[in-house]
């Protein structure tokens, strides 16, 4: 274990120390910009002049979902470097180093799981991934309590890439929002990064980002930015809109957004989940059918033991299928089309 110095390549550095760091450090930039680093993946940065918003920018929730952990990465290099020069106070959080080092989703349980308190419920902090979601927990409301609550806007985006390609490559999953009515403003921001597919949540869920948005009130999202890539596999070239539009939301700059127009989103509302029972589970379409395909009403998605499960409703696509979750677990979820709630 060590303790991190602005030298170091922030990714390395927590790469190299898998869920501790010997000890937080703290320094401050030549442009004024204040530099902590509480743990490992964890670095929190907040400009001389502070103006009203707090962003958090996560990555790396699942660990072989390399593009924008990659990203974050470059821009925590800018901001150290002094060549991106913030307006707000960002806390970048890179979620699993250990799971980065296998190449793998998860060591021994989906992170994205394990939020609001999800963690301590039965087996309880038994494993890393269950300690390390409490401490992002406690990170998150960290940095927006330290921000203050007065007339601040709180921004968390959990960047994620699929496991499958999509018909629409990047696409988000807005938290339920309770009574809140959805930001057309935070739409054209997910515009702006080329995100026009939109998946409306409509119940509380144990991911990273309904957490921030339920507990903080923050403008979350879980934005899916293409398919998953070993490390140093990656076409940054896909990732250039969302890399400008955060650019520009850091350093308040121009994001070039346009006017708010439905017309130019898909939008889906979930139907209903299926959960897999038995190891017998199995999908009656093939690997590489993508995100958001739909299938024609009576169509026979799955199986498991005297289980059918078929399209009950026109227009009833697939988003995030997995026939490999543990028993109990979501295998799919259903999602139809939708508009905007008014
Ligand atoms: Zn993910």
């Amino acid at each position: 274990m060590s303790v991190y110095s602005p030298e170091q390549d922030f990714l390395a550095f927590s790469r190299a120390n898998e869920w501790s760091i010997e000890q937080p450090s703290a320094f401050t930039l030549d442009n004024g910009t204040g530099v902590e680093v509480w743990d490992t993946g964890i670095i929190a940065f907040v400009p001389a002049q502070v103006t009203s918003h707090d962003i958090i920018l996560s990555c790396g929730v699942h660990g072989n979902e390399t593009g924008p952990i990659e990203l974050c990465n470059e821009f925590v290099r800018d901001i150290l470097d002094g060549k991106l020069v913030l307006s707000t106070r960002v806390l970048f959080i890179f979620g699993n180093p250990a799971s980065m080092n296998i190449g793998e989703r998860f060591v021994q349980e989906n992170m994205n799981r394990l939020f609001s308190g999800a963690h301590s419920q039965a087996p309880g902090l038994s494993n890393h991934e269950r300690i390390r979601a409490k401490k992002l927990e406690n990170y998150v409301q960290r940095f927006y309590q330290e921000g203050g609550d007065k007339g601040r806007s709180r921004t968390h985006y959990d960047l994620h890439t699929a496991i499958r390609g999509s018909k629409n490559e990047k696409f988000a999953v807005y938290p339920y929002q309770k009574e809140r009515k959805h930001s057309t403003l935070q739409l054209q921001i997910m515009l702006a990064c080329g995100v026009n597919t939109i998946l409306l949540s409509n119940s509380p869920t144990t991911t990273f980002s309904y957490f921030s948005c339920d507990q903080f009130g923050a403008d979350a999202f879980t934005v899916e930015l293409g398919k998953v890539r070993p490390f140093g596999q990656n076409d940054m070239t896909r990732f250039i809109e969302v890399k400008q539009t955060l650019k520009a939301l850091l350093s308040g700059g121009d994001m070039g957004l346009s006017p708010y127009d439905e017309a130019d989103f898909n939008l889906f509302k979930v139907s209903r989940a299926i959960d897999k029972q038995d190891d017998s589970f199995e999908f009656y379409f093939a690997d590489d059918v993508v995100n958001f395909t739909s299938f024609p009403r009576g169509f026979l998605l799955a199986s498991e033991k005297d289980t059918q499960y078929k399209i009950i409703e026109e227009g009833e696509a697939i988003v995030f299928p997995n026939a490999n979750v543990a028993n109990g677990n979501r295998a799919v979820l259903m999602v139809v089309p939708t508009q905007l709630p008014t």
